[in-house]
């Protein structure tokens, strides 16, 4: 299949060329390289010896995506390109709406204007607000933050436009917390800067970067006390993407998917996973909660199932031994890369 992927050069939609190209679909990457670096990229072509045709566009740039549509004519679009920084989204919500709700009109109307309406689109557990796990597709949506909000007002604008012509077939998967990296230890997620994610953070401070993780809140209502999430490795939410992709013709219309394991994790057992993996040490120091953070958050994945066929199949440990030998192996990212 001939396959747009937005956002490729990023951490998820690496690893979703990496698994594209695998099995022999034609892959056309667009991204503005804002969050990634090409050398991402590179890395996905060495791993499975085939090309990329990498356009760097941005999505809000309309007469640039035209052009890479008309060339590329792609049979279904994943999209990930997109801004995810909660904290930042607060501090600059236009910037956010701007990037990510505008950057997707432009997308589905280039769609449209070649031809193309199958569309399998990163969302995320976040449309559930404070919802009470485990999570189902049908839970009310309440997003917290402008971040949750540009992910909550593209769903309904894909609901729209799939209720307004049935030619369009478009999944919303919602992730729950993507964490991991390819076993090869090639390409990995690579946080600019200070990261914000549990998993980033604790590999900093095993790898020696960063001193001690703040541990946000140990007086949540778990065993540990300690907050509980629903991590998932992304070689598994790779290959869920390829399961939307080809069961789109399947649902009806557009559709809100769960990919998340099921199982909850507390970032205590995280940071056990992650000195198991590495031999390391990770120090951590009690923190007060983090505005926003809820207790427990966890999927019923029961609909990715029964839909896709798809399940998580990679456990804890492989989560953490392969974000380790990502981390070693590039402890500055891509960045150190020539
Ligand atoms: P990422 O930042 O690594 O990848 C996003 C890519 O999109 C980057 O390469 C960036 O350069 C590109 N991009 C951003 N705006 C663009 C624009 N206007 N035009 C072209 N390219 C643009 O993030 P990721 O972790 O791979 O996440 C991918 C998607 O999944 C995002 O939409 C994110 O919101 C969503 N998601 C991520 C998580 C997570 O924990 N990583 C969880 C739920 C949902
Ligand atoms: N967390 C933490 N210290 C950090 C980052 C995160 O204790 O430096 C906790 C956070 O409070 C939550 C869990 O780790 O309970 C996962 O946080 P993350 O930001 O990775 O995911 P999200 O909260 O968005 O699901």
């Amino acid at each position: 299949m001939r396959i747009l992927v937005t956002g490729g050069a990023g951490y998820i939609g690496s690893h979703t060329c990496v698994e594209l190209l695998a099995r022999g679909d034609a892959v056309t990457v667009i991204d503005n390289l804002s969050n990634s670096r090409e050398e991402s990229l590179r890395r996905v072509e060495g791993l499975t010896g085939r090309e990329v045709d990498f356009h760097r566009v941005d999505l809000l740039d309309r007469p640039g995506l035209d052009r890479v549509m008309a060339i590329a004519q792609p049979e279904s679009v994943i999209h990930f390109a997109g801004l995810k920084a909660v904290g930042e989204s607060v501090r600059e919500p236009l910037r956010y709406h701007q990037n990510n709700v505008a950057g997707t009109l432009h997308l589905v109307e280039a769609m449209a204007a070649i031809g193309c309406r199958r569309l399998v689109f990163s969302s995320s557990a976040t449309v559930y607000g404070h919802g009470a796990p485990p999570l189902r597709e049908a839970a009310p949506l309440g997003a917290t933050n402008p971040y949750g909000k540009t992910k909550w007002i593209i769903e309904e604008i894909c609901r729209d436009l799939a209720a307004s012509d049935p030619a369009w077939r478009i999944a919303l998967l919602r992730y729950f917390n993507p964490v991991g990296a390819h076993p090869s230890g090639q390409i990995g997620e690579d946080p600019q800067g200070l990261p914000n994610n549990l998993m980033p953070y604790v590999l900093q401070v095993a790898v020696g970067r960063l001193p001690h993780l703040n541990v946000f809140g140990t007086d949540w209502p778990t065993p540990d006390g300690t907050g509980i999430r629903d991590y998932l490795h992304v070689v598994d939410l790779a290959r869920g993407h390829l399961a939307a992709v080809d069961h789109l013709d399947r649902l009806a219309g557009c559709v809100a998917i769960n990919l998340g394991t099921g199982r909850g994790t507390s970032v205590l057992e995280l940071v056990s996973g992650v000195e198991r993996a590495s031999g390391k040490r990770v120090p951590w120091q009690p923190s007060s909660r983090r505005s926003g953070d809820v207790a427990v958050s966890f999927a019923d994945p029961t609909l990715a199932k029964e839909l896709l066929g798809w399940t998580a199949e990679l456990g804890l440990d492989a989560m953490c031994s392969d974000a380790w030998r990502w981390q070693v192996g590039n402890p500055r990212g891509f960045a150190a890369a020539p």
